[in-house]
């Protein structure tokens, strides 16, 4: 079975194509500055692989051209679309009532839009996505969403309420949401696969950290926290989102600067966290380098980073009553063993023993164990595969229609 997975942004298409029988990839690759000038990239699992400057006015024109690659020329890897058996798209917010994988109708597409105040940059080109390919692809071509929240609805109200007049849950849904559903809940059935256990019995903390961060309390492969909030910006320091900032700094700043609320966003979705404290990248690896050369700021920012990790996983142990696993995964959580060593000290008598050997010696892309022998709380690195969690969940429904 043939399963095409894609991730619509506003000005973005990644897509990978699998077969699913061996998990291969058959392709892949990504659509950029889609509306700007536009550019594509596209490799085969035969090893061709090309990169194209080309005019993306919008997104059909994109994913015009990536079905072109797929079925004609030296790269193509089948020979009509009607060979996808199924697709599996990838929404950002699937708000109060869109939770589980499901099967993509004219009408889940309009509550998608219905959304978008929730996730504006992503909700209507993920839309519009859904709507082409039910264009172009033959009506037998089974599709299906899943959502990148969905895997926090199961947290209960305590969790997901802010302390506002309860009206605005009401007549808004304000509320947490979390987000990285896909990857917490794909890395957390990884890690207990990794472990040979069942996991209804086991207590997790699995930290998603790469460009954007989040950290997700997972009792019995249940989301029962999640350290991002109502949008993307809120828990701990990334990229370049500030994270949790008390409002009343916020509004502070507003008056100050005379900043309207659109500014405001900009500067804690755009102009913070590691590249706001460091003033140097938004890119750890820049801070690292940095800090080897002694450049206070980056290791201050570095400390707050490691603090913040350290807190939310002190904070969600207490909650669930127990730890077993912490997991690292996404751009940093897989590749830096130096912040990895670095926000699990002083936690040993909690017992989170890290095996600094196996931290450093853990190799890129591989799932790994990096606790010292007899460490009751189990650290495991696993990078994380969305397309393949949303593929692997599309083939559920699939089979089950
Ligand atoms: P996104 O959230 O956009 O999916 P990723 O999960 O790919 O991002 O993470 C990207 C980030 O991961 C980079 O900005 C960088 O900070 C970090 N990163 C990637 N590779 C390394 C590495 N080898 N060492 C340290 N940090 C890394």
């Amino acid at each position: 079975m043939n399963i095409f997975v894609l991730n619509a942004g506003s000005s973005s298409l990644k897509y990978r194509l699998y077969r699913m029988e061996d998990h291969m990839v058959l392709a892949e690759g990504g659509c950029e500055r889609i509306g700007i000038d536009g550019r594509i990239k596209y490799k085969n699992h035969a090893g061709f692989s090309v990169r194209e400057d080309v005019s993306f006015p919008d997104h059909e024109t994109a994913f015009r051209k990536v079905l072109a690659y797929l079925t004609e020329g030296d790269g193509a890897v089948i020979s009509d679309l009607s060979e996808i058996n199924a697709i599996g798209h990838r929404v950002v917010h699937g708000g109060v009532r869109l939770v589980h994988p499901t099967r993509i109708t004219p009408d889940i597409i309009r509550e998608v839009e219905d959304n978008r105040d929730f996730a504006p940059l992503h909700s209507m080109a993920q839309a519009g996505v859904m709507r082409l390919c039910l264009k172009l692809f033959p009506a037998s071509t089974f599709e299906v969403v899943v959502f990148d929240t969905g895997f926090h609805q199961t947290m209960p109200p305590e969790a997901y309420m802010f302390g506002l007049p309860y009206h605005y849950y009401k007549d808004y849904g304000i509320r947490r949401y979390g987000f990285h559903g896909i990857s917490h809940s794909y890395v957390s059935e990884r890690a207990a696969k990794l472990l040979d256990r069942d996991i209804n019995g086991i207590k997790m903390v699995s930290c998603h950290l790469g460009n954007g961060s989040s950290i997700c309390a997972i009792d019995g492969g249940k989301s029962v926290d999640c350290s991002m909030g109502f949008g993307p910006v809120d828990g701990i320091i990334m990229g370049t989102r500030s994270g949790q900032v008390d409002p009343t700094a916020l509004f502070y700043i507003a008056k100050k600067e005379n900043l309207t609320v659109d500014q405001l966003s900009d500067m804690i979705s755009k102009h913070s966290g590691v590249l706001g404290l460091s003033g140097i990248s938004s890119d750890d690896r820049d801070i690292e380098d940095a800090m080897l050369h002694g450049n206070k700021q980056a290791a201050l920012t570095r400390r707050i980073q490691c603090y913040q990790i350290r807190k939310y996983i002190g904070s969600y142990a207490f909650i669930m009553g127990r730890l077993d696993v912490i997991l690292f995964t996404a751009g940093l959580g897989e590749n830096s063993a130096s912040l990895r060593e670095a926000a699990l000290q002083g936690m040993e008598n909690y017992g989170v023993q890290l095996d600094t050997e196996k931290n450093k010696a853990t190799i890129r892309g591989k799932e790994g164990d990096i606790s010292k022998d007899g460490s009751p709380v189990r650290i495991l690195v696993i990078p994380t595969n969305e397309e393949l969690k949303i593929a692997l969940d599309t083939v559920k429904l699939v089979e089950n229609r």
